[in-house]
């Protein structure tokens, strides 16, 4: 049996599988995630005990919420400060003694989606996650192997106000329009935005996707995360400012969900698979 994790910023899900496929999801919860590690954690920990109920466990993969360097480390400040990956991954290798992969979500959501979702016949793409934050990689497909780039795209520079972001920088995408950012200047949830203040954030979005295009130029952009999801005609509302900048740009949003860092760390779990991770940031 196989156990993914996706711990996000504002929820974390946990599913059983029984083989290495997507559609062998046997038991699935999803929680807040809590600020706190270690009840975080024994949250973590109880799930997989009860999806288990004492069956063997072959290997956990987790996707988070944040930069994670090369030598394993997290690099970008997580939604969930508190949430460190190097300190996760060995507090489960500790507690199951089984190999525990750890990867940052956006990539994940990419993985999965290469796999298994829209992306699935592309030879390259973007894939942005836009909720809490502004996540996400480029993945290129050469035969069987994919090759991933991350380089934080939610935290390029995009030029403003000096606006302050989480990451210790000024003025990243995701400080215009991650959802932490946006709720904190404007002192209301994203679902009580108005069309004006969805106008100004899209237009910052305009802004970012064309700083993230210019980082790694591709045509097709996916598009996932808890805004998309809620405001699906986003998708043709971007591409329809972009078409003015770049000709060939397609957005497609996201055929897997909210469901699809957990199906992207399943997957790197997969041996035979080749993954290869550029990191850049
Ligand atoms: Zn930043």
């Amino acid at each position: 049996m196989y156990i993914a994790l996706d711990i996000g910023g504002t929820n974390t899900r946990v599913g059983s599988f029984t083989s290495l496929d997507s559609n062998t999801l046997t038991e699935y919860i999803k929680f807040k995630t809590k600020e706190d590690y270690t009840r975080g954690l024994r949250n973590i920990t109880d799930a997989i005990s009860k999806f288990s109920n004492n069956e063997k466990l072959d290997a956990i993969g987790v996707s988070i919420a944040s930069g994670i360097s090369a030598d394993g480390k997290t690099v970008v400040d997580p939604n969930i400060p508190a949430w460190k990956a190097e300190s996760l991954l060995s507090d489960l290798k500790s507690e199951y003694k089984i190999p525990v992969n750890i990867i940052n979500d956006g990539t994940a959501g990419g993985i999965a989606e290469s796999v298994w979702g829209n992306g699935k016949n592309l030879k390259s793409f973007t894939f942005l996650t836009w909720g809490t934050g502004l996540g996400g990689v480029t993945v290129e497909k050469l035969g069987n192997q994919l090759v991933v780039y991350e380089y934080e795209p939610g935290h390029l520079n995009i030029g403003g106000d000096g606006r302050k972001c989480r990451c210790g920088k000024v003025d990243c995408i995701e400080s215009y329009v991650g959802g932490y950012a946006v709720e904190k200047r404007l002192n209301k949830k994203m679902s009580e935005l108005s069309r004006e203040e969805w106008d100004t954030v899209l237009e910052c979005m305009e802004k970012g996707i064309l700083k993230i295009l210019e980082k790694h130029p591709v045509d097709y952009l996916i598009l996932d995360g808890n805004v998309i999801i809620k405001h699906p005609d986003f998708i043709k509302n971007l591409e329809k400012r972009l078409k003015g900048f770049v000709n060939n740009i397609t957005l497609l949003e996201s055929s897997i969900g909210d469901k699809a860092p957990l199906y992207g760390t399943l997957m790197t779990l997969n041996t035979t698979f080749g993954i290869e991770l550029h990191k850049d940031f």
